[in-house]
């Protein structure tokens, strides 16, 4: 089953430009930026990135999420968010948020791969509760040392992979479940899950 999808397909309609939650790691930055530029310029519309950038990105905004809890981060960018999807500020209703690997923040933090990805779900729907007009897109950026990818990840789909296979391998890094409601069904089946 494929969970993450080349980001490339996923063309943003946004036409107010897009509010952008990556990681600020500098090694990684100009990949993230031009990529968002270059997917509005090929879609043909404005050329817009708004960017709230922090050690580790969007997953921070999960409750959750073990790093800079003393600063209140989760708040701080949900208002951040809140002001520039705002009409009085910006008015930009799409937001794409990014966890990436390597992470030298996760990794301070002991945070695998898979729990970046349950903190980027639970982010997701802590932006899409700001406004639920808004499209909320989550992006994985990788670095694999000799080229970079970004891949889409879809809510809907990370869930029928919890139910299906996640869970059992990945549950016991995980306190209590974070999916509760990710239930078994006929779509989450691996081969219609298949691309
Ligand atoms: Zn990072």
């Amino acid at each position: 089953m494929q969970v993450l999808e080349d980001a490339d397909a996923h063309k943003l309609e946004s036409s107010d430009g897009v509010i952008v939650v990556p990681c600020s790691d500098g090694d990684q930055m100009p990949d993230v930026f031009e990529h968002q530029c270059a997917l509005a310029r090929e879609a043909g519309r404005r050329v817009r990135p708004h960017m709230f950038s922090l050690h580790g990105g969007a997953m921070l905004i999960a409750e959750n999420c073990p790093l800079y809890r003393e600063y209140q981060v989760d708040q701080l960018l949900l208002q951040q968010i809140r002001e520039a999807e705002g009409t009085d500020l910006k008015g930009i209703g799409t937001v794409v948020l990014y966890i990436h690997a390597p992470c030298g923040a996760a990794g301070l933090a002991g945070l695998s791969l898979v729990e970046q990805v349950v903190l980027l779900i639970r982010a997701k729907e802590r932006v899409k509760e700001i406004d639920t007009t808004n499209v909320v897109v989550c992006f994985v950026h990788v670095d694999y040392g000799d080229r970079q990818r970004t891949y889409f990840i879809s809510r809907d789909r990370w869930l029928s992979y919890w139910a299906s296979l996640g869970r059992s391998l990945w549950g016991h890094l995980f306190p209590t479940d974070p999916h509760p409601e990710a239930v078994p069904t006929r779509t989450s089946d691996s081969t219609q899950m298949a691309p």
